[in-house]
């Protein structure tokens, strides 16, 4: 794209569209970034840069961008039938096919699925579906709903509020009544002595304290990220949710997994619930179940919640325009079909992940890196004042975003949360796309470190 022309849409931009989650008026000065084509691993900027994505979007492009099957049935079903609703007792064999699928992957008795657009919109889903399914057990003050500081469950009304994020509670009046948070697991600032299991169980047992101080005639369900992906994904101890599980079975609370990214095989199984073995009984999906090729949300609930459904829970007075939509189910499928047959999931199991993982560990030996996480193909590196200590910088986020934008001049990209590095990236990657990753990554520390203050590795 020649510059004229970059220019001109970013004028246009500029003037007319207003980014989530921005500065819009510091971004209308600085010039939004326009990407162009992608390919496996790989996305193109206006200015012809070629750069490895090692977040995968935002999370989600888990099978690589450019597969043309994906276009190809998209293609095929809009010109075959382009939509038509759920509502009036009605449906398409590609929504049909979706659900069977979707109940067939994943754990336990996760056998029904109600369609949404995003994950934002199954959480709310969620919220209605959780409350209604303990009114029509005569028990409508069981509407509590405990989520964690610093979680992240989307950015619609009922979204916004499950999560935990101080930031976006101060914009529109959040949360909703009835939604509490409790502290999440971060060992790296929160742990302190504590060996994992004993901090696992700590943060357990907060679950377990809220619900005693609630009443648990009042706690209707706990939502959680299994591993918190936006707030700089926290990998919590290997027990926690085994712990967590417990508790809500000790109480009666519904147990909902928000695997809007884990799901799909972020952690090198198809589902954390796996990852971590533990069984919800409401699952949240979105982002990696078309490979973000095309909008789609899920709920995934077990046949408890179906049956008060089917039984008690007469009309259901909720729906979207959208809800099973069969160009994106179909694309869904497709999606399924390549992570199956391709043994993608498996191979980030067995071959890349553990690769991944031996290769991110190494940056952890870098002076300003205090910690590098990783669970699968998810992980983070927190950057540091002071090494060994665990702190942060004492203004968050500076270091963070300056380390970004170099490791973008050097050709990859890395997302920033505080002074976090989050890593995501499509599943598909191989070995020499991992060491491209941590050679760039690695350049990227050296070249920020002196910028403030802390030496280099060599
Ligand atoms: C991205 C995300 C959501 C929201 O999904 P949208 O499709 O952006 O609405 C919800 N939960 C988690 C864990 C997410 O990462």
């Amino acid at each position: 794209m020649d510059l004229a022309h970059k220019k001109a849409l970013q004028q246009l931009d500029a003037a007319h569209h207003l980014h989530p989650f921005n500065d819009n008026a510091a971004l209308a000065k600085k010039g939004t970034r326009i990407l162009t084509r992608g390919e496996g691993a790989y996305v193109w900027d206006a200015d012809g840069n070629k750069l490895l994505d090692a977040f995968a979007g935002l999370w989600c492009v888990n099978i690589g961008y450019g597969r043309r099957e994906l276009g190809e049935v998209a293609s095929r079903q809009m010109t075959e039938l382009a939509y038509y609703n759920s509502f009036f007792q009605c449906t398409t064999e590609p929504t049909v096919r979706l659900s069977a699928k979707l109940a067939e992957l994943c754990p336990g008795d996760l056998n029904h699925v109600f369609f949404a657009n995003s994950g934002s919109e199954a959480n709310d889903t969620i919220l209605r579906m959780v409350r209604h399914f303990w009114a029509v057990q005569e028990q409508p003050q069981k509407n509590i709903f405990i989520g964690r500081h610093n979680g992240y469950h989307g950015s619609t009304v009922a979204g916004a509020s499950l999560g935990g994020m101080k930031g976006m509670h101060k914009q529109g009046g959040l949360p909703i009544p009835d939604i509490h948070h409790i502290e999440p697991p971060f060992w790296f600032a929160d742990g302190g002595d504590l060996s994992e299991e004993e901090y696992g169980r700590l943060c357990a047992k907060r679950l377990e304290d809220k619900i005693l101080e609630l009443g648990p005639e009042r706690v209707a369900a706990f939502i959680g990220e299994p591993i918190m992906g936006a707030i700089g994904v926290y990998i919590p101890p290997r027990n926690y949710w085994q712990e967590i599980e417990k508790i809500c079975r000790r109480y009666d609370v519904l147990l909902v997994a928000d695997e809007v990214i884990c799901g799909f095989g972020r952690t090198g199984r198809w589902f954390a619930a796996e990852y971590f073995d533990f069984q919800p009984d409401i699952m949240t999906l979105a982002k990696g179940i078309t490979s973000g090729y095309i909008p789609l949300g899920a709920v995934m609930f077990n046949d408890r919640v179906a049956g008060v459904l089917a039984t008690r829970g007469g009309e259901l007075a909720h729906g979207y325009t959208y809800s099973g939509h069969p160009v994106c189910a179909a694309v869904a499928l497709e999606n399924i079909r390549i992570l199956e047959e391709e043994g993608i999931v498996q191979r980030c199991h067995d071959e890349i992940g553990p690769y991944l993982a031996e290769r991110w560990k190494t940056l952890g030996e870098h002076p300003l890196v205090g910690e590098a996480r990783i669970a699968g193909m998810v992980g983070a590196l927190e950057l540091v004042p002071a090494k060994p200590e665990r702190r942060f910088f004492d203004q968050r986020g500076v270091v963070g975003a300056r380390c970004r934008d170099i490791a973008l001049e050097e050709g990859l990209i890395l997302r920033a949360t505080y002074d976090s590095m989050l890593l995501s990236p499509p599943l598909i990657w191989t070995r020499a796309q991992v060491d491209e990753l941590v050679d760039k990554a690695w350049r990227a520390l050296e070249r920020t470190a002196p910028e403030f203050g802390i030496r280099r590795a060599a």
